[in-house]
């Protein structure tokens, strides 16, 4: 297993926001001192502009440079701009490993699968994942699938790819629940699969088969996962049900896809958020 990550990423905070340092602070110590998981280590390269272009109008990449907060969610930070990049450009650096055919991971923060084209929101400022599939098809994959299982809706993500020749979008999330998107399909390529607050273990992960089983169906070449870990059962911030084993059998299914993976953390407020993330990467290693 690869992992992508540089820990000047927990060099930002707000006070009182979920999204916090200690997130990647605490499952790097956990990652690193684990024994049952081999691990690589990798850094972020410096995305190209044009990457970043390609999912994101020049406004959005020179608002991140003002030091004027986004909205409450999403706050302004000194050297934003520094931040969301290497995010990007671990996003990146995960593409290119997963086509050299190493599982990888990508731990960094900021998240970004709620961004749009023109605007930030809900922690995330630029889509590191619809950035790096722009890359890929671009760069000559011809079939990229993204699996978004993150609690939340990943409205940024369906709008950037939304009818993409090549891409296509699943997401299965809490419905009702932030952002209030993702209560049907969109456009030719988008799939959404809404589930209630409190719905039962076994029911979520009975969506989340027949989306992957519809993953399938699409024949990606490569698949780019939205790792959010916040349909866990004891998240602060949705009604989930999911157990750390729930978050292995996913990486499981991952890998039974045959095809290279790569994924990238979203969400994850609980502090078990490690165990997480280590169970899910033993699935995709198969172990
Ligand atoms: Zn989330």
């Amino acid at each position: 297993m690869k992992i992508i990550t540089d820990e000047r990423c927990t060099g930002y905070s707000h006070p009182g926001h979920p999204e916090r340092p200690e997130r990647i602070i605490k499952s790097l110590e956990k990652l690193r001192a684990q024994t049952e998981l081999p691990i690589s280590w990798g850094r972020p390269r410096s995305p190209e502009e044009t990457s970043i272009l390609r999912a994101h109008s020049a406004d959005l990449v020179a608002r991140l440079s003002q030091p004027e907060d986004f909205d409450s969610d999403t706050p302004y930070y000194p050297a934003l701009a520094d931040y969301a990049r290497a995010s990007v450009g671990a996003a990146l650096e995960a593409l290119n490993a997963a086509r050299a055919g190493e599982n990888t991971f990508s731990l960094m923060r900021p998240p970004g699968h709620h961004a749009t084209r023109n605007r930030a929101m809900g922690f995330c400022y630029l889509n590191n994942i619809a950035i790096a599939v722009l890359e890929a098809l671009a760069t000559g994959v011809k079939r990229v699938a993204v699996f978004d299982f993150d609690v939340h809706h990943g409205n940024g993500t369906e709008a950037i790819l939304l009818n993409q020749p090549g891409a296509a979008f699943f997401s299965i999330h809490q419905f009702p629940c932030y952002p209030g998107t993702g209560t049907r399909n969109q456009g030719n390529n988008c799939y959404n699969y809404p589930v209630l607050p409190q719905t039962l273990r076994g029911e979520y992960r009975h969506v989340l088969a027949s989306a992957v089983e519809h993953l399938q169906a699409f024949k990606p070449a490569l698949v780019a996962v939205s790792a959010g870990f916040d349909a866990y059962a004891r998240d602060p911030l949705a009604q989930g049900s999911m157990e750390a084993e729930d978050f292995h059998w996913l990486g499981q299914s991952f890998r039974s896809l045959g095809v290279p993976v790569f994924s990238l953390l979203e969400g994850g407020y609980s502090p078990d958020l490690p165990d997480l993330i280590l169970a899910y990467l033993k699935g995709l290693e198969g172990k």
